[in-house]
């Protein structure tokens, strides 16, 4: 039986990152082995991901993750390395519209949080965005909520090819194969075993394994409320081009839309929203023709004349409880480490809990940011991490 001291299961966005992180800490000498069923990522919310990062979201530690995510973006070379390449970030901002008192009410509220903590965000009154954005219809809304500092488009692919290639070159060993079970003794697991009955022992061991964090908890006799949930994504070009950069714009409705290179991009939640199967990847074509396209055309009425060029659906590992990741040592099991449930948001926090996780990890505690507030026991106590600015 080969030996590790730390386990990663789920090579992508997460699992690499914390391999990353944990490999590159001078006081970490044991080994790290990085266990993924699927090394082409096909099926991984990774490779689905729209890749944006934000500033304006509506608690202090979420805000002081994209902070440091930003502060990594910037610095990729610092980290990586002189042969690493830039990471543009493209700032278009985010721009959340309210059409009711109660969510301008809830978007004033963040942007005094975010302003406090040094973000760019402003609260834009009908007339300002009608002045700095011509192309909206605005009938319907009170306020928008939007920061172009810091706020947009990244490579997250890039800088997610750089984690796996760092990785392996600190010496961590990515191995295919999907765990199948988790041995566990009391407060502590001892090893996992494979599809192909491969066992490996492990000091410790962390669950980076998305929508599937449940299956993966429970093989430890855990539970993480993470579901897999489907989110659709439209690229699609306009006959009548807009004559500047259109922001991210959360639609009242729920669909969002922005600016994606020389189209445009779109997307939502399906109707209904169930937990699906892992390889339910089904597209819902009416929803384009009945819920995203008018949406698109009322909001922007140039939009009136476009032209799908492209679709996919990705899953989201959805945290039921409050839609905000969960990180840390299981409270039960303290060897058991879990980084699950990002829902739309982990891609751009993946420099920060890659390097807490590390932390932790390694030292025994969090050294930089202190990511206590996502930890296990919110869960276990049924206290959700309010996240009111959610897409
Ligand atoms: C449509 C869409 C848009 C998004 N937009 C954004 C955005 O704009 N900004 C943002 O920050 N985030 C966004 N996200 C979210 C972001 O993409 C995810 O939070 C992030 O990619 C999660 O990475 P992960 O490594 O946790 O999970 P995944 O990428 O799903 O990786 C989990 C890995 O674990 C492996 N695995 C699972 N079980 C096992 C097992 N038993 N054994 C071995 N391997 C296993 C899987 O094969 C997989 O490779 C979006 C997501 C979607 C779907």
């Amino acid at each position: 039986m080969s030996s590790y001291d730390i386990v990663i299961i789920g090579g992508a966005m997460i699992g690499s990152s914390i391999a990353y992180w944990t490999s590159r800490d001078p006081d970490f000498t044991g080994r790290i082995a990085v266990i993924e069923r699927d090394p082409s990522y096909e099926f991984a919310s990774t490779t689905h991901t729209n890749s944006c990062i934000r500033q304006q979201f509506g608690t202090r530690i979420n805000i002081q993750i994209s902070q440091f995510g930003v502060e990594f973006i910037k610095d990729f070379k610092h980290y990586m390395g002189a042969d690493a390449p830039e990471i543009r970030l493209h700032s278009f901002g985010y721009l959340y519209l309210a059409d009711t008192e109660k969510f301008a009410d809830v978007l004033r509220d963040n942007q005094r949080l975010q302003a406090d903590m040094g973000a760019g965000t402003r609260i834009m009154s009908r007339n300002e965005l009608a002045a700095a954005y011509p192309f909206y219809n605005l009938d319907d809304v009170i306020c928008g909520s939007h920061n172009t500092l810091n706020e947009g488009y990244f490579d997250g692919g890039t800088i997610f090819d750089w984690f796996r290639k760092k990785a392996r070159a600190q010496g961590v060993d990515y191995i295919k194969g999907e765990v199948t079970a988790i041995s566990r003794t009391g407060e502590s697991v001892t090893s996992v075993t494979l599809a192909d009955g491969t066992e490996i022992s492990a000091g410790k061991i962390v669950n980076a394994s998305g929508p599937r964090a449940n299956v993966t908890a429970q093989m430890a006799g855990l539970h993480v409320p993470v579901e897999a949930r489907r989110r659709f994504t439209f690229i699609f070009d306009a006959a009548h081009r807009l004559d500047r950069d259109l922001p991210l714009t959360i639609d009242p409705s729920g669909v969002h839309m922005r600016t994606d290179g020389r189209y445009y991009m779109a997307g939502c939640p399906p109707g209904d929203d169930p937990n699906v199967d892992f390889d339910d990847f089904t597209m819902d074509h009416q929803i384009w023709e009945d819920k995203v396209w008018p949406v698109l055309a009322t909001r922007v009425p140039a939009f009136e004349q476009i032209k799908l060029i492209n679709t996919w659906v990705g899953h989201y590992a959805y945290n039921t409880l409050d839609q905000n990741a969960i990180v840390g040592a299981h409270p039960e099991v303290g060897n058991f480490y879990l980084a699950n449930g990002f829902s739309g948001h982990g891609l751009q926090q993946s420099p920060a809990v890659g390097r807490g996780l590390a932390e932790l990890l390694v030292h025994g505690a969090y050294r930089t940011l202190d990511l206590a507030p996502l930890g296990y026991d919110r869960i276990a106590s049924n206290t959700p991490l309010l996240e009111r600015a959610v897409i």
